[in-house]
């Protein structure tokens, strides 16, 4: 059960995504799962790495493209947890179509975005996430854009589990982490995990500052998709917890497993030179 491996993090020294790491770490092993039986997914960025980090199956992907390769594993063999990893440019940005269709899709994996709110492996360009005004080398007058709002799109994207936390918060964080692996259905998780390089209005000390825990709003109820949406929207995102759960609502793999008897992973397929050969023959 112990998904520590020899591969030291090279991220620099107090980068949020350490607690994330040691988090996903803990939660796995609290749900009872072994690395034979996990796989973390990843995109590009300094948070891609991850996955290099983790005992486990894994895969560094392409950029923003750490959903479709997830989504494929799981598809492969449903008997695996599968852990989507990236950034907020890696699946806010390039990534995003495949956010919203895997949230609809409401397929069983939970997805951990590392939201530092900005560009952090090319050297600090704003993201998605960056505030409205936010000054980087990219918009050196203040980014005119509104920022997005992962958690809103997720709700009303389908999202069966949607969580938000904060890496300085190790014990909440490796919580929710578990609750998203134990849910049954897409789980979304963004976690504020700040760069100490490049950004330096989004500190750790301004989300202790800004952050509201959903425990200190009365009689808060995750089950309802209204007051989730009504508190994101009060508190312009900056809530932390789960925010909104659908338990009755079939997986993908709920509704798709009467197709298969058992994943393909476990099928016996016949590998003939033969067959190769007819498929490529259609392609001549
Ligand atoms: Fe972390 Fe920022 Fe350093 Fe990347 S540049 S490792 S996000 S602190």
């Amino acid at each position: 059960k112990d998904f520590r491996n020899d591969v030291k993090p090279n991220w620099c020294p107090g980068c949020g995504d350490f607690s994330v790491q040691a988090a996903i770490q803990r939660a796995a092993a609290s749900a009872g799962l072994t690395p034979e039986n996990m796989a973390v997914i990843s995109g590009i960025g300094c948070s891609g790495r991850i996955s290099g980090y983790i005992k486990s199956y894994g895969l560094h992907g392409i950029h923003g493209r750490s959903l479709p390769i997830a989504q494929g594993v799981k598809m492969a063999n449903r008997d695996l947890t599968v852990i989507a990893s990236g950034g907020d440019g890696d699946g806010y940005a390039i990534g995003m179509g495949h956010t919203v269709h895997a949230m609809r899709r409401n397929i069983d994996l939970t997805y951990i975005v590392m939201d530092n709110q900005i560009y952090g492996l090319t050297k600090g360009q704003t993201s998605p996430r960056s505030a409205a005004g936010f000054v980087t080398k990219s918009t050196p007058h203040g980014a005119i854009e509104k920022t997005l709002s992962p958690m809103e799109l997720a709700v009303s994207s389908g999202a069966t589990f949607v969580a938000q936390s904060f890496s300085k918060d190790l014990k909440d964080l490796t919580a929710i982490i578990e609750a998203g692996i134990k849910h049954k259905g897409f789980s979304f998780i963004n976690v504020f995990s700040p760069c100490v390089t490049y950004n330096k209005v989004n500190t750790y000390d301004w989300f202790k500052e800004h952050l509201i825990s959903l425990n200190e709003i009365e009689e808060y109820d995750p089950s309802s998709r209204e007051m989730a949406m009504e508190t994101i929207i009060e508190h312009e995102s900056l809530v932390k917890g789960i925010i909104y759960q659908d338990k009755e609502r079939p997986s993908y793999q709920d509704l798709a497993n009467g197709y298969a008897e058992q994943p393909l992973a476990h099928s016996d397929i016949e590998l003939h030179p033969n067959h190769f050969d007819k498929l490529m023959s259609e392609f001549m």
